[in-house]
């Protein structure tokens, strides 16, 4: 399919057997091997013909690992669209339980941001921006429409956005249970994204939106 343009998601919680999103090391995240191992991950993913590669995990200093290493291999050309301010959040569930990636240990937070602090969150978007990232992403979307717009202003464009799969599920649910319109719903929430200044929406209901467009 020439026209679908491919993202290639690099991390290694999928490739670990203890679901985090990195090298454990006597218990602790060993930042400086992960991010190696995510600069592989890029190449190989180069290699294989996607269009664009997003690292989603957050260790420090990863976006200038994975460009060096797409530059060292020849793919300075390849977009790097990094998951720049990932927030704890309640909505990630339903796809860990479908990625098979929940965490045998601890959880993810030590490595998503608090809710609470948004100039936290900018400063990881500016960090991003400043390491090499071409597009930066923000997740989950509806709970986050103040950061979109922020990092729209401060930081500018492009931008992304990701309707995370619980914020999909939470209309979906209600949908079947006839306490809300479903597709009314769907529409509302990408049109507050995409008013919130995100150039790009990922989204399960992708499918369903692209037929209606
Ligand atoms: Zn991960």
């Amino acid at each position: 399919m020439p026209a679908l343009l491919v993202i290639g998601d690099v991390c290694l919680c999928e490739y670990t057997d203890h679901g985090h999103c990195g090298v454990i090391q006597e218990g602790e995240v060993d930042n400086d091997a992960s991010v190696y191992l995510l600069g592989k991950v890029a190449v190989a993913q180069a290699r294989a013909g996607v269009d664009i590669v997003a690292p989603s995990d957050m260790m420090d200093g990863r976006v200038a690992g994975i460009r060096r290493a797409l530059d060292a291999a020849g793919f300075s050309h390849m977009p790097i669209m990094s998951y720049a301010a990932k927030m704890a959040s309640a909505f990630y569930g339903p796809f860990r339980e479908a990625a098979g990636s929940a965490p045998q240990f601890g959880d993810r937070r030590s490595y998503q941001m608090p809710g609470t602090n948004a100039d936290e969150a900018m400063k990881e978007i500016r960090l991003d921006v400043a390491e090499g990232a071409d597009i930066i992403l923000v997740k989950p979307a509806l709970p986050c429409l103040d950061l979109i717009r922020r990092a729209k202003d401060e930081v500018g464009s492009p931008l992304a956005a990701y309707q995370v799969s619980g914020e999909y599920a939470m209309i979906k649910a209600a949908g079947e249970r006839g306490m809300v319109d479903e597709e009314r719903a769907m529409w509302e929430t990408l049109y507050a994204i995409r008013r919130a200044g995100a150039d790009i929406i990922l989204s399960y209901f992708a499918p369903t939106a692209a037929e209606q467009l």
